[in-house]
């Protein structure tokens, strides 16, 4: 049965770039995709700049009509007020952005953001019209002791199970094993098609095959041109979070 989803390719790129060299990049990017050996026009694409970048961004894209998508690396679960340093799901929906970045495992680890937190993010980008990407995934000791794939089906259900039918459809869900991140050790086509799948199955058991169907399951972790065409041949992967590749606009385009 072919794949209904359509592919996603997402670049994360966690505190790099200024809004120049950003500016750079999706020229240069949009350039590349011209003459892409991978086709990028039954693909989504998107990036994620810092919030500094995200107004030039949406400028150039705009203004060229690029296929293009962008989006936040976070958000505040607040709508507005006396939060200082924190930028609302309003303000990141006003730049056009289509998608938000929620519960990334630096910002577990370097920010205050547990389970609680990361539902509230969610509702708060869902309320304002964009689409979450929940990152999921185990440490090395989770997956030493054998429980990956309950760690990661606990953590999207944890996050997901109060929503509504709708919400949930709108949920893409990034598989991200944190040993892998920035690690260069990529998981095996195998293991990212069996916590997709699992994934997904929680999913279906929760919401339903329709919403099980259509939530896009990315994997993340030390992507790189070179191991994503073996990956993206798993039925139940659906695309990538790149991290350190996305930052070569000639890798990502290659
Ligand atoms: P990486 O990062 O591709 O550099 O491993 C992935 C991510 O953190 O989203």
């Amino acid at each position: 049965q072919p794949n209904r989803r359509i592919p996603m390719v997402a670049g994360n790129w966690k505190m790099n770039f200024d809004h120049i060299e950003a500016t750079a990049f999706v020229q240069k990017f949009a350039w590349n995709l011209k003459d892409c050996h991978f086709d990028y026009r039954k693909c989504e694409v998107a990036l994620f700049p810092s919030f500094t970048s995200l107004r030039s961004v949406q400028v150039l894209v705009q203004a060229d009509r690029l296929k293009i998508n962008y989006g936040a690396q976070s958000v505040s679960v607040t709508s507005q007020g006396a939060f200082t340093g924190d930028v609302s799901a309003d303000m990141i929906a006003a730049l056009g952005c289509k998608y938000v970045i929620v519960g990334h495992s630096e910002r577990r680890k370097y920010h205050p953001e547990d389970d609680a937190n990361i539902v509230d993010q969610v509702r708060a980008v869902l309320a304002d019209g964009m689409q979450p990407i929940l990152c999921v995934g185990e440490s090395y000791e989770e997956r030493r002791q054998g429980i990956e794939l309950d760690f990661a089906v606990g953590q999207v259900h944890d996050v997901t199970r109060d929503l509504s039918d709708e919400e949930a459809a709108r949920m893409i869900v990034a598989y991200e094993p944190v040993w892998a991140i920035g690690t260069g050790m990529v998981a095996t086509p195998q293991s990212a098609q069996d916590a997709a799948h699992a994934i997904r199955d929680d999913l279906t058991a929760t919401f339903g095959p329709e919403v099980g169907e259509k939530v896009r399951i990315l994997y993340g972790g030390s992507v790189t041109s070179k191991n994503a065409v073996e990956l993206i041949g798993e039925p139940d992967v659906d695309g990538f979070l790149i991290g350190g590749a996305a930052l070569d606009v000639n890798e990502l385009t290659r």
